[in-house]
Order: C-alpha cells, then sequence, then structure tokens
C-alpha cells in the first residue's frame, strides 16, 4: 500500500540550514522577538505537521494569484507575485523572497496585498497586528503605500479584506525591531518574552517550538504569564 502521508512528508522535507547572523529574513519580524532569536541561537528542524500547515498556506496562496489572473475579473489586474527583497542596514541585511505578497491595480492604484489564510474567518474582525507590522515593511521598502490584508478560510474560501494604511512611523519601528534583534544576537543576549506581555499575543507561544526553554528561562510570574 502506499502511505501518501510519508509522502506528502517526504516532499515537503527541507534541508536544515543554519541561519547566519547578519542576515535576516522580511517575513520573521512580525513574530515574538525572543522566537526568533532562539531560532538563530538554537536552529529547529520544522515539524513535519507544521511544514504542512505551511505548505497549505502556499497552495492557497496561488488560488489567490489565480483569481486575481482569472479574466472573468477584469477591474483588478495582478501585476506581481514574486518579491525578492533586499535591503541593507547598519552592518547587517534583510533578505529573502517574501512569499505571500502580490501587486496589483484596481482602481487606477497599485496595491500590495498579503495573502493570509486562516482557520476560521468567523473570528477574524480585524487585521491582525504582527500582520500589519509585516505589510507596513514590504510598503516601505517596496514604495508602494496602499495596502491590504486578504484573509481566507481555508475550509470554506471564505475571505475578508482589511485597508493598511502606510505610516512611515511604523515602518521605522520596524528596522528598530530589526536592529534589536541583530544586537541581541551578536552580544548575545536574550530578549524579553515578547509575546507573553499581553493576552493579544500569547496565543503565539501556543505554536513556538522554544516553548520550554522560554519558559526555563523566564518562569511563568504575574509579569510574564
Ligand atoms: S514561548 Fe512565547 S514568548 Fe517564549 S519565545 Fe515562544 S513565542 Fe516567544
Amino acid at each position: 500500500m502506499i502511505d501518501f502521508n510519508e509522502m506528502i512528508d517526504n516532499h515537503l522535507k527541507k534541508e536544515n540550514r543554519p541561519k547566519g547572523t547578519g542576515r535576516y529574513y522580511p517575513s520573521e519580524i512580525g513574530m515574538c522577538l525572543r522566537k526568533v532569536w532562539y531560532s538563530y541561537k538554537f536552529p529547529m528542524e520544522i515539524k513535519p505537521d507544521l511544514l504542512k500547515i505551511f505548505e497549505v498556506g502556499n497552495i492557497m496562496h496561488d488560488f489567490v494569484v489565480e483569481v486575481l489572473k482569472s479574466e472573468k475579473n477584469p477591474h483588478v489586474q495582478l501585476l506581481k507575485s514574486e518579491f525578492p527583497f533586499r535591503q541593507d542596514i547598519d552592518d547587517f541585511t534583510i533578505s529573502g523572497r517574501i512569499d505571500n505578497l502580490l501587486l496589483v491595480k484596481a482602481s487606477g492604484k497599485e496595491i500590495l496585498v498579503e495573502v493570509k489564510s486562516t482557520t476560521d474567518i468567523s473570528f477574524v474582525r480585524e487585521a491582525a497586528p504582527h500582520n500589519v507590522v509585516q505589510l507596513q515593511l514590504y510598503m516601505h521598502a517596496l514604495g508602494v503605500h496602499n495596502g491590504i490584508l486578504l484573509y481566507i478560510d481555508k475550509k470554506n474560501l471564505q475571505s475578508k479584506v482589511f485597508d493598511v494604511p502606510y505610516k512611515k512611523e511604523e515602518a521605522e519601528k520596524i528596522i528598530e525591531r530589526f536592529r534589536e534583534l541583530h544586537k541581541g544576537i551578536v552580544s548575545d543576549t536574550i530578549p524579553e518574552p515578547e509575546a507573553r506581555s499581553s493576552s493579544k499575543t500569547l496565543w503565539m507561544c501556543r505554536y513556538c517550538e522554544y516553548k520550554d526553554k522560554c519558559y526555563t528561562e523566564t518562569p511563568a510570574s504575574n509579569k510574564w504569564p
């Protein structure tokens, strides 16, 4: 018999290459800074289940591209679906391919669309702050100052769209986050357990592969639940 689960795992398996100090990925800065720091100091292989979830995101992205390209939707034109990214800042570089970003033209305007797949669209009531952070960086670096976050439900293709107005000062704060990350990595100083600082971000810890390490380093307390 064919074990298709195993075949998917084989297909998605990736070589685990350690990340180099001084080169950071644009797609990771919305995450908990401590988690990103751990990923440089203690690289871990991504578990097969998580790789499958990421792949569903890629499949959804391809579907959104298809919809935008469709001649049945002539009012929106897809201009670009691949974005190599590079920004040199101080003594480090932010670079990498941005996977979930599209550039479209609608109502005479160029708009950056960041696609996010979700498990239940009914819980999505506003653009998630960590997604907004990401999009601010892209709008800033790519010089396109109109942005949209498009959430799409994996189980029924229902979607919601949120405008994200470009704010230069927000984009600059994100660059500052990269500086903080770089400083922490170079000086071997662990950042605070950021995701545990607010009930709005605590959910990130559920999916964090460094959770045990993090709680050993900073045990649960009133300040850091
Ligand atoms: S457990 Fe939470 S606070 Fe700690 S590193 Fe992971 S995401 Fe960050």
